[in-house]
């Protein structure tokens, strides 16, 4: 019997890998995405607890930055995920700057707040139905370093801004996007559905593939 557990467990093979972000709500996402056959590592379990700088114009920059500062110092493989969310009405705004849409050191509900107010401002849209004018999407991408080598991976979901916050899972703007074909916003389904459909769902899913396809994983 004890023999055959410890061949079951050289028969799945584990990959350590470190995600470079200090959110733990990404980390949680990103562990269910991928799986129990990835070891997710973080930045502080290697004495890293700076904030990592995202300096960057882009999205993708940012990914990239985020992943190289980890490369740089510790030499193991490992990724970063950095995310926008665009509103059509609001010219691609927060986009990159999502994080610090309503300043430096701002909550989440901050955020949030100052993105239903502006886009009330130019949208006059009330249907809570059709949310006609209210189309936004989640933009991520993921940057992966392998042997120094970098590869990204986009994921977007589509869908619409909400006329209030509703629900209380997820983080960040959950509680007022609406994913296309859904009538719930991301706060209000549960992890698996969003994942399912989710910006770093699709991004992650790729990576997995990405290093199904080298063998190593
Ligand atoms: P960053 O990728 O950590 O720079 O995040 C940019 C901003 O988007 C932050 O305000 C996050 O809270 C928010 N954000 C990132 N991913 C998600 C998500 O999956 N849902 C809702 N908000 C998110």
């Amino acid at each position: 019997m004890i023999l055959l557990a410890n061949v079951e467990h050289l028969l799945h093979f584990h990959m350590e890998i470190i995600f470079a972000t200090g959110n733990k709500h990404k980390l949680q996402e990103a562990q269910q995405i991928l799986g129990p056959s990835f070891v997710l590592k973080t930045p502080s379990d290697y004495g890293i607890t700076e904030d990592i700088p995202e300096t960057s114009p882009t999205i993708k920059g940012n990914a990239v930055q985020k992943a190289s500062y980890i490369w740089d110092r510790l030499h193991i493989p490992c990724f970063a995920d950095d995310t926008g969310l665009e509103v059509d009405a609001l010219g691609g705004a927060p986009g990159v700057y999502s994080a610090r849409y309503a300043g430096e050191g701002k909550d989440f509900a901050e955020n949030t707040g100052k993105l239903l107010r502006e886009l009330n401002k130019v949208c006059a849209c009330r249907d809570e139905k059709s949310l006609k004018g209210r189309e936004a999407r989640f933009r991520c991408v993921v940057a992966l370093i392998i042997d120094g080598t970098i590869t990204t991976f986009d994921g977007i979901a589509e869908g619409h801004i909400t006329l209030t916050q509703t629900g209380n899972g997820g983080f960040g703007y959950d509680p007022v996007f609406r994913p296309e074909g859904f009538s719930l916003s991301f706060a209000e389904l549960s992890a698996e559905e969003k994942n399912a459909i989710s910006h770093r769902g699709k991004a992650l899913r790729l990576l997995e593939e990405f290093l199904r396809d080298k063998g190593l994983r």
